[in-house]
């Protein structure tokens, strides 16, 4: 099995795992560009936002109900934070497992 995040999902690969239910992970990220880094990713691969399918309204809720809950956990409920995706190579994706970054805990500035 080729995909990292797919190898930390079956504990292939050890990593931070912050959260996990039957169809949802997060993980902190490896190399954090901000205080509070996580990624929330769906169990299942789906390689990119581009992949996702219109039956899979429910993944996506679910995986927005994480973010929130984690984003509560790590005390940047308040204050804000910002949830990026990367789809493609244009965007710099480097993991072909849909993954939503969760960045926060510094003001992060205008998008650049
Ligand atoms: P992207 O460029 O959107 O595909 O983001 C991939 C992210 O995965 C980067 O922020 C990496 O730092 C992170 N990453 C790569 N390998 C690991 C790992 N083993 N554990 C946690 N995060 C990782
Ligand atoms: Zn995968």
């Amino acid at each position: 099995m080729a995909c990292i995040f797919c190898q930390i999902i079956s504990g292939d690969l050890s990593s931070d795992i912050l959260y996990q239910d039957e169809r949802v992970i997060a993980i902190r990220d490896i190399n954090p560009q901000a205080p509070t880094h996580l990624l929330i990713m769906p169990k299942v691969h789906i390689a990119s936002l581009a992949d996702v399918t219109d039956e899979q309204g429910a993944l996506l809720a679910r995986l927005v109900y994480v973010v929130n809950l984690l984003a509560k956990r790590e005390g940047i409920a308040e204050k804000g934070y910002r949830l990026v995706t990367n789809c493609g190579p244009d965007a710099g994706q480097a993991v072909p497992h849909l993954h939503f970054h969760l960045l926060g805990g510094r003001a992060l500035g205008g998008l650049g």
